[in-house]
């Protein structure tokens, strides 16, 4: 008898203009297929793949978008240098369970003499929007965009970027959308930290130090959890976790309501801890939710 072998699947096709994208999408639906829809910008891991998996099990036709969107980059940041790798995304997305790859042409999201931006309200100004002005403002445009041409019934989204889900939903509700907003849980490395695209730029001693971030966030939860009400006082622990580290520049360090991203000032139930950090020229996000004792 000749031994079985695993076989790989097929790598889905890419479309890399809007029309092609429609037809394929056009298809599925004709089919009888829902369309179910994972926006990305690349660099797939398994936080990402974890998402085209979510997708896959309802039996939609899924489409994952892979593009680097120019306009979520502000002048200073890491457009130029985020980390492009289609062949082997493609691979990644075929394994788990991707129909289509759409990676659109710099044009076909900007065409020529574009000028129109989806604008998000007070959602997007805490956090990460203090510190990337225009950051929201982008990601809303673009996944309006890719909303248009792909028309999906579900999309999903990672717990690790939490505002932007929240901000998401907003601009889903607010422009009529016809779309539902998976947001699954954030994924992590063995040790604790949160996988992105951006950890492939860190050094191995900033890959250490960058677990800091985790063992900030693991701080605030066992004091939250343990009862403890003084936000200020969590919050100092959080920061001296991360400067006892090593060189490190804190953006932020939240408890927030995970809804309304106000800050918990008395916290009783369910809160989100979130920060940012910078590790040499690498900005690291995390967040945890925590429940905590209802009054
Ligand atoms: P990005 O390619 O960074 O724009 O991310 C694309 C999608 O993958 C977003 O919805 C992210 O929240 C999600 N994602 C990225 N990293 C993770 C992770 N570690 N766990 C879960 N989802 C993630």
């Amino acid at each position: 008898m000749a031994a079985m072998t695993k076989e790989e699947p097929t790598a889905p096709p890419v479309a890399t203009r809007e029309g092609e994208a429609r037809s394929a999408v056009a298809e599925a639906r004709k089919a009888g297929r829902s369309i179910a829809f994972v926006p990305t910008m690349g660099a797939l891991h398994a936080g990402h793949t974890s998402l085209i998996e979510a997708a896959d099990k309802g039996g939609a036709f899924v489409v994952v978008s892979i593009y680097v969107n120019p306009t979520q980059f502000g002048p200073m940041e890491d457009f130029n240098e985020y980390p492009r790798t289609l062949d082997a995304d493609r691979e990644a997305s075929a394994r788990a369970g991707a129909d289509l790859i759409f990676a659109p042409a710099h044009d076909e999201m900007y065409p020529p003499g574009d000028q129109t931006r989806v604008r998000p309200g007070p959602l997007s100004e805490p956090m990460c929007g203090a510190f990337r002005p225009d950051h929201f403002e982008g990601v809303c445009t673009v996944v309006a965009k890719l909303f248009n041409i792909v028309h999906p019934d579900v999309a999903y989204f990672g717990q690790k970027d939490a505002q932007q889900a929240v901000v998401l939903r907003r601009m889903v509700r607010d422009l009529c959308m016809p779309i539902q907003i998976e947001v699954c849980p954030l994924v992590r490395e063995e040790d604790g930290l949160a996988m992105s695209s951006r950890n492939a730029k860190l050094t191995a001693a900033q890959r250490k130090q960058a677990l800091c971030l985790y063992k900030a966030l693991c701080t605030a939860r066992d004091r939250l959890m343990a009862g403890e009400q003084t936000i200020g006082g969590i919050i100092a622990a959080m920061r001296d976790t991360i400067m006892e580290s090593g060189p490190a520049e804190i953006d932020y360090l939240s408890i927030v309501d995970p809804e309304t991203l106000e800050p918990a000032r008395k916290p009783a139930g369910l809160v989100m801890v979130a920060g940012a950090i910078r590790i040499g020229e690498t900005r690291l996000i995390d967040n945890m939710l925590v429940e905590t004792i209802r009054d």
